[in-house]
């Protein structure tokens, strides 16, 4: 491939408008070799403009075309999925599994099962894996997959034919040495176990090659908790830093799944006050705080009776149901959004700037577009960005495959200490990398950190 950044390397010390022309032909590239993948696009885009200037800085890092190289997968598998559902009809989905480095470990990251899931989509994510698992310290390296199947109103039996197909392929293709697959949205305990039971039944081996898996059979503490309570932790690191704390914060939260139950747990324990959860059809907002008694009810809702979150109205009548609503409209100090990609929009950002929101630490991935991180960055909102903010999740499936190589369990406290100094790691990275003027710009910090050791294993690997 031709270089697409300069055909000379360049000397240390571009300006601002010339960066903006490289990063406009560098995009141009991306976008002619993966076309009609837009969220992908929007992913290297956030990262290339925080990168491009430090690689003009490096030129080691252009004469090896390392941000050519990082932003095309190793490899890409797609392969049919036909199940019965519980009529006896065929049905047909499409399943993927998106290797794209493994620069630094095995390849590394959930598997999402939901009806919008494309190669596009799967590639976004992946991508983003390289830049967190990086950033965690641990040797992983970057992957994703799932499939279009929707879980939500299947029976569990369906669920289980589904995975039991799913994984006679993908088995294939992954291992405990090789590709280690976890959750993401739509992939829980249940589907994990499914999962590995047919892992098991065609390749014979009892191996650490799925994480989350429940405790019974390999998994490890404080893995469902992980993500969510990553995030408030580096909510706190962030708060910190600046000689602040979460005690008495004010927050909202989007989504009602494993990431937002957990994180809503964490805040109520750091002295925070929640008062939004949502889902895809609508927002509940409670004045008088989401405390522990409330967040086990909807646990239970969730995870249990797999229910929906506007049946919290019901259950507590002071609390409100917006219905086709996100929860930024609502006043708060910490804003955490935990559902999903592309989730707060500009307009959002500066309803919650407006209200006097100081923070935001995204559990979700990507759940910012990029205009409303435009808005945080200018008014001056300590911004947690997905890579960095919700690595918790990562990092305890890390943990969980140390737990398996060496056949122990760590207790709930040591592996919560251990995450608690991952975040903190990523954290000081983050201040390393990213501070200007005196302040930490966390995305500039996280993409270099990232980055950084991700290019110089490549550099050391040699042409490939
Ligand atoms: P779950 O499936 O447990 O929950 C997802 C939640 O988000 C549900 O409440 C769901 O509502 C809501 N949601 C999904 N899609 C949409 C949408 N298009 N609009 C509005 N709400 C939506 O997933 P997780 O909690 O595991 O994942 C949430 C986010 O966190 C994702 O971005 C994921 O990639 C990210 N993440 C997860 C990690 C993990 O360890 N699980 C690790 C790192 C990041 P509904 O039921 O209506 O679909």
């Amino acid at each position: 491939m031709s270089a697409v950044i300069d055909k000379e390397p360049r000397v240390k010390g571009g300006n601002s408008s010339t960066y903006e022309q490289d990063i406009t032909k560098f995009m141009e590239m991306v976008v002619a070799r993966s076309p009609g993948e837009p969220e992908f696009h929007q992913a290297v885009k956030e990262v290339v403009e925080s990168v491009l200037p430090y690689v003009m800085d490096h030129q080691i890092y252009q004469e090896h075309k390392i941000l050519e190289r990082l932003t095309e997968p190793d490899r890409i598998f797609t392969f049919r999925v036909a199940w019965q559902d519980d009529k006896g009809q065929v049905q047909v989905n499409r399943g993927y599994r998106i290797e794209f480095s493994n620069a630094i470990g095995p390849y590394k990251g959930g598997l999402r099962f939901h009806p919008t899931v494309y190669q596009g989509l799967l590639k976004f994510l992946a991508f983003e894996q390289v830049f967190k698992n990086s950033l965690t310290g641990l040797p992983m390296g970057g992957g994703k997959g799932g499939s279009n199947f929707d879980p939500k109103g299947k029976s569990d039996g369906e669920v289980m034919r589904f995975c039991q197909s799913f994984m006679t392929e993908l088995c294939k293709y992954i291992g405990a040495n090789t590709d280690v697959p976890a959750g993401d949205i739509g992939v829980g305990g249940r589907e994990i176990g499914y999962l590995f039971g047919q892992f098991k039944r065609i390749r014979g081996t009892f191996e650490g090659v799925l994480t989350g898996k429940p405790m019974e059979f390999g998994g490890s503490l404080i893995r469902p908790e992980a993500t969510g309570y990553g995030a408030l932790y580096f909510a706190q690191n962030m708060l910190e830093h600046i000689g602040d704390s979460m005690k008495g914060k004010i927050c909202t939260c989007s989504g009602s799944g494993n990431v937002a139950q957990y994180a809503t747990e964490k805040a109520i324990e750091m002295g925070a006050k929640v008062v939004t959860l949502s889902d895809s059809g609508g927002t509940i907002y409670d004045p008088d705080g989401i405390n522990t008694d409330k967040l086990a009810w909807v646990m239970d809702l969730k995870n249990v009776k797999r229910g929906r979150i506007s049946e919290y109205v019901k259950k507590f009548p002071k609390a409100e149901y917006k219905a086709g609503l996100r929860p930024w409209g609502v006043k708060c100090d910490v804003a955490l959004p935990c559902a999903t990609q592309n989730e707060v929009f500009k307009d959002d950002a500066e309803t919650l700037v407006k209200n006097g929101c100081k923070v935001v630490s995204e559990g979700a991935n990507m759940p910012s577009v990029p205009e409303a991180i435009d808005v945080y960055l200018k008014h001056g909102v300590l911004y947690g960005l997905g890579k960095a903010a919700n690595a918790g999740g990562v990092a305890v499936s890390g943990l969980e495959m140390s737990q398996n190589s060496l056949r122990l369990n760590w207790t709930r406290k040591e592996v919560d200490d251990r995450l608690k100094g991952i975040m903190k790691g990523i954290h000081e990275q983050c201040v390393e990398y990213g501070t200007e003027n005196g302040k930490v710009n966390y995305p500039k910090g996280a993409n270099i950190a990232g980055f950084k050791k991700v290019a110089d294993a490549l550099i050391s690997q040699g042409v490939h």
